[in-house]
């Protein structure tokens, strides 16, 4: 867990205060310099581009950025009982929307659409999910109808009317780009824009497919079946690889992300892998002990309370909490606050005994402070008050 990690404002150099811009200046520098296609084969330049984008991914959202500001990079490695991880995000479903808002401008416009000729991954689409807080805590199949973008099977995705091809544009050559040079302060500038005439596919469709408009894509109602795992918690996302948009140009379908939300408990609190509810019991059954039939996520188990048990106890049930996402079983703890009820209605009879209990006692209160402090008491060899009275009782 302890490996060493940078520091995400050491990363990319920035200060503590920096603000958004600066932010993104810094990233885009180290980007460029370390991506992928720049230095094909490096590990090094890699590992730096990873670093330099997961740090950008975290500070750049102002909600990110705060927890990791509180908690350093513990924010982002689990719940604080350790065992609970997956508390992160994926680093990986936001990087697409990150290229797209950086290289979106550095590129020209072209969004994540840099190489119009070359396989790019379809985009990732999001869905959501709700569900109960049991299911979240025993996992769940949940049939989800999402509206799935499929190559028209009339054009096989040209976008071209059967019999009839899209030609190449004119005005890129194909290329889906074009460069402007302008004049500027510093000299010829170089612009590169999307085409604006083939919108930067390369290709112009002189008769568009009647099936799909000429965009190449039919959209279709799917049924997918999207298995939830237990442990999962509020707010996480289920990944299902290629249910996402079609690639272009031969690459592969983007990923399904399932935002799951779960419902609350009319009882039970959950706080990463635990479980927390409250129980009341009498005062009787407080001062006496008593089994006491608690409700957890298993059903209902029976807890022996001590004799002598205070109000605002909290007992744990081991192993009652929310299963790891990883390992099914290994699980929380269930945390029961047992609160004592005062009875706010009593029969004549049931006050008669109090009356009695507490002349039994004299002041229940007052004599476990004697027992704590007997000095104070300025009691001496002389029978109390209630010593008088138990021997009444008793005989
Ligand atoms: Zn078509
Ligand atoms: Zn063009």
């Amino acid at each position: 867990m302890a490996e060493s990690k940078r520091d995400y404002y050491e990363v990319l150099g920035v200060d503590k205060n920096a603000d958004d811009a600066a932010l993104k200046k810094a990233y885009r520098v180290l980007a460029k310099k370390y991506h992928p296609d720049a230095n094909p084969g490096d590990k090094e330049a890699e590992k730096k581009f990873k670093e330099a984008s997961e740090a950008y991914a975290v500070l750049s959202d102002p909600e990110k950025r705060r927890q990791y500001d509180q908690f350093g990079h513990a924010a982002f490695e689990g719940g604080a009982g350790g065992a609970g991880g997956f508390g992160g995000f994926d680093f990986s479903g936001d990087m697409g929307d990150i290229f797209g808002d950086i290289f979106g401008d550095l590129f020209g416009g072209g969004g994540r659409r840099r190489a119009s000729n070359s396989p790019m991954q379809g985009a990732n689409v999001r869905a959501g999910v709700r569900i109960t807080f049991a299911e979240a805590i025993s996992g769940c199949e949940k049939e989800l109808e999402i509206s799935l973008k499929e190559e028209c099977t009339n054009c096989h995705g040209t976008g071209a009317k059967p019999g009839t091809s899209p030609t190449t544009c004119p005005k890129c050559g194909g290329k889906g780009q074009v460069v402007y040079s302008q004049q500027s302060l510093f000299g010829m500038v170089q612009n590169v824009q999307t085409c604006p005439d083939c919108r930067g596919t390369g290709k112009i469709i002189k008769d568009k497919c009647p099936n799909c408009g000429g965009t190449g894509y039919t959209s279709s109602r799917k049924k997918i079946q999207v298995t939830i795992p237990a442990g999962i918690d509020n707010g996480q996302s289920i990944r299902i690889r290629g249910k996402g948009e079609p690639g272009v140009n031969g690459g592969p379908r983007g990923d399904l992300l399932v935002e799951v939300s779960v419902g609350r408990h009319e009882r039970f609190v959950r706080q990463d892998m635990d479980i927390f509810s409250n129980e009341e019991i009498s005062f009787a059954q407080a001062a006496l002990g008593c089994d006491l039939r608690v409700s957890t996520v298993d059903g209902d188990v029976i807890y022996t309370v001590k004799p002598g048990t205070q109000s605002g106890t909290r007992v744990r049930l081991k192993g009652k909490g929310v299963p790891s996402l990883r390992n099914k079983s290994v699980r929380g703890d269930h945390y029961v606050t047992l609160t004592v009820r005062i009875p706010t209605r009593l029969s004549e009879e049931a006050k008669r005994a109090l009356r009695e209990y507490d002349a039994l006692c004299g002041n229940s209160l007052n004599q476990d402070q004697e027992k704590a402090a007997p000095k104070e008491s300025g009691k001496g060899k002389k029978k109390s008050f209630i010593d008088k009275l138990k021997e009444n009782f008793e005989d």
